[in-house]
């Protein structure tokens, strides 16, 4: 199973989506950094986790 991660330039936000939930909008695929071959999408997961996170703090006020 490969997750890939997605961007959204027009929102400015990572996603697993390849449209856009927020937008509609198609996402991109974020570069991979050439020196992290094993975790090429760990540093997008963590901004996406603690998106999600800061969104159901959000959600739970
Ligand atoms: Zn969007």
């Amino acid at each position: 199973m490969s997750k890939e991660i997605f961007y959204c330039s027009n929102c400015k936000k990572y996603t697993l989506e390849k449209i856009c939930n927020n937008c509609k909008k198609e996402t991109l695929s974020p570069k991979p950094a050439k020196f992290s071959p094993l975790d090429k999408y760990g540093k997008y997961r963590r901004i996406y986790k603690k998106q999600m996170a800061n969104q159901s703090i959000k959600e739970n006020k």
